[in-house]
């Protein structure tokens, strides 16, 4: 299950689990879209893999045991353990091998 990080790693702004402006890899590495679109270029400073939108829990339990009543968001903020300088560098060979970005194997 999705842990629903509360935060941007890169420039910690809050990320509800409602807001469409998650961004999470497929290890669940969490950043708004701003960060994804004009810092990161879709590549992740943590793994090199790409991005998708987060999908959005329900508040409510549709079904017994799910939602975000049963299940709340994660509250554990985390911060990116790279410099700017460090991600850019890390991300632009894996930018110019994929060129759209989100393909990389
Ligand atoms: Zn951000
Ligand atoms: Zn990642």
């Amino acid at each position: 299950m999705l842990e629903l990080r509360p935060n941007c790693e890169l420039c910690d702004k809050d990320l509800s689990p409602s807001s469409s402006d998650a961004r999470i890899c497929s290890y669940e590495c969490t950043f708004c879209a701003d960060c994804v679109e004009r810092v990161l270029h879709n590549v992740c400073p943590n793994c090199g893999g790409g991005f998708v939108q987060r999908p959005i829990r329900p508040k409510e339990a549709w079904r017994d045991g799910t939602g975000l009543v049963n299940d709340p968001a994660g509250t554990n903020r985390r911060y990116a353990a790279y410099t700017r300088e460090e991600i850019e560098a890390f991300a632009e060979p894996l930018r110019r091998r994929s060129g759209k970005g989100s393909d990389r194997s």
